[in-house]
């Protein structure tokens, strides 16, 4: 098993349903720690920063209207595999596909409003964390 980090973001739909708590016992109960939190509303610049990658995609203006639509919650997640251990407790993107059980078939019903973003392999892990915290807000314990 491989100590990793990875960073986790409850998005404006999750945070307007008021179940940030819900979400994070989620992460705790799977044995994943939060080293480092904080909430943001996101500027346009700032969101379409982070989905850089989309730029060219269809759904990116809606993307980034979503993402700045309300206050966002960001978490960094350590532990065993967190990578991977994340991406299954959120579900597939499309909340209609996701197992029962998971983030987002529990708290989200449409693909564009899906209650939580995690990080797709260890090294776009390491980008997005570097994207929202310094190296000093990171508190391994
Ligand atoms: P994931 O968040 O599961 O890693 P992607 O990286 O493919 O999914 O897409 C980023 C986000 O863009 C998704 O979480 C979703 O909110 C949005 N998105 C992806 N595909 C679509 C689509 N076909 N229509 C609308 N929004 C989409
Ligand atoms: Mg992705």
């Amino acid at each position: 098993m491989a100590l990793e980090r990875t960073i986790s973001i409850i998005k404006p739909d999750a945070v307007a349903k008021n179940v940030i708590g819900e979400i994070y016992a989620r992460f705790e109960k799977a044995g994943l720690k939060i080293v480092a939190a904080k909430m943001k509303h996101l500027s346009r610049k700032e969101a379409e920063g982070f989905y850089a990658v989309h730029r060219e995609r269809p759904f990116f203006n809606a993307l980034v209207e979503f993402m700045t639509s309300g206050p966002v919650m960001i978490q960094v997640l350590e532990g065993d595999n967190a990578v991977a251990k994340n991406r299954d407790l959120m579900g597939a993107t499309n909340p209609k596909e996701a197992a029962p059980g998971t983030i987002r078939a529990d708290f989200a019903e449409t693909i564009d409003a899906n209650a939580v973003h995690g990080s797709d392999s260890l090294e776009n892990a390491a980008i997005e964390t570097a994207y929202f915290f310094s190296a000093t807000e990171l508190c391994p314990r």
